[in-house]
């Protein structure tokens, strides 16, 4: 799947074709970065930030999304029931997500691709 941007330095208009990877060393943890480059300006665009613990938070998102699944697909009886289990499914999920969010931006912060 190639995507394309306008890089917003220079302006260019280019198709993302190579995302490159690195890595770096938090104490203990491994960081990984995955980027691209505007091929004018070489200015440098972060596409995913990683870490074991985001990782496991998106395990554990991944994993309320197949409870919810489950939820829908079995759960017989009482509705307002349901819709309440869901709801807390939603809101750990939403909680979770803007961890990921927020622990990105703690990386993207302390770390830099250039
Ligand atoms: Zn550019």
């Amino acid at each position: 799947m190639i995507r394309r941007c306008i890089c917003d330095k220079c302006g260019k208009e280019f198709k993302i074709k190579r995302i490159k990877k690195k890595l770096f060393r938090d104490g203990e943890d491994k960081v990984f970065f995955e980027y691209f480059e505007c091929p004018k300006c070489r200015a440098k665009y972060i596409s995913h930030v990683s870490n074991e613990e985001i990782k496991s938070i998106v395990r554990e998102i991944k994993a309320l999304h197949s409870k919810k699944m489950d939820l829908l697909k079995h759960h017989r009886g009482d509705q307002r029931e349901l819709d309440y289990h869901l709801e807390q499914i939603e809101e750990q999920s939403a909680s979770s997500k803007r961890k990921v969010l927020t622990i990105q931006s703690e990386l993207k912060a302390k770390f830099s691709v250039e």
